[in-house]
């Protein structure tokens, strides 16, 4: 039960790699990585067992130069690879990850996507095909449409979300369980746990309950529920290694 995302100057692969090894301590039974790199390249693996098991899934063709990883705790579905995070809409344009619960997951999917058909069997699936739905038959844009699903979410989250046809962007938003932004030169990063990123950066910015970060590798842009900019100011953290 962590996450993990990188964007900018860096070997995503790499740093996310770390920074999942870094989250073990929490507990977790499965993990799972998205990658995006240059032309377009990008890589979705998942594993149910250690990282280790991961990382010799994964290979080394994609360096990245965005992505997001994941330690799974399984809340709604069994620990299998296909309710392994990341999860993808339908048409694979969305990846999320997700750490927490959905209540309403099951009025979700009555009421939203009735004729929308599921890899697994997880609460977060139902959320990743909602944003997907207002994209691509509302047609809304990728924010409006985060910021409506979460408006209909209840439970608790920390989510990050990447969109394939833009990815040099990676959307957050937290209630209730843990995340954070640690900010680096060229790049920056979301973890649940600022130790994940210690060895990247030692700036960090809070994220408080239900607002929304947009992140790229030079900005970070901090909303709140009603969508109004927050002025945040970062700090330095001094943690003894
Ligand atoms: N509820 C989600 C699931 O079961 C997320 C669990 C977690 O926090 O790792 O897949």
């Amino acid at each position: 039960c962590g996450i993990v995302g990188l964007v900018g100057n860096r070997n995503a692969t790499d740093i996310l790699m770390q920074g999942l090894e870094k989250l073990e301590y929490r507990g977790y039974d499965s993990a799972g990585i998205f990658v995006t790199g240059e032309n377009g390249k990008s890589k979705l693996v998942k594993s149910v067992g250690r990282i280790d098991d991961l990382r010799n899934k994964l290979g080394i063709d994609v360096a990245g130069t965005a992505g997001i990883g994941h330690t799974r705790w399984a809340t709604h579905g069994k620990p299998t690879e296909e309710n392994a995070h990341p999860h993808t809409s339908a048409s694979k344009r969305f990846v999320l990850v997700h750490n927490g619960v959905i209540e309403n997951f099951k009025t979700i999917k009555d009421e939203y996507l009735v004729d929308e058909s599921f890899m697994g069997q997880t609460d977060t699936e139902i959320a990743v095909h909602l944003i997907a739905k207002f994209v691509e038959k509302d047609e809304l844009s990728v924010l409006d449409a985060f910021k409506k699903a979460l408006s209909i979410i209840e439970g608790s989250y920390a989510f990050a979300l990447m969109d394939a046809k833009d990815p040099e962007t990676i959307y957050v938003a937290k209630n209730k369980s843990p995340l954070l932004i640690g900010l680096g030169e060229g790049y920056n990063m979301v973890c649940s746990d600022a130790m994940a990123m210690i060895r990247e950066t030692s700036e960090f910015m809070e994220i408080h309950d239900k607002e929304l970060v947009i992140v790229t590798k030079d900005l970070v842009t901090v909303l709140d529920e009603s969508g109004h900019k927050v002025e945040r100011d970062s700090y330095t953290a001094e943690l003894d290694l």
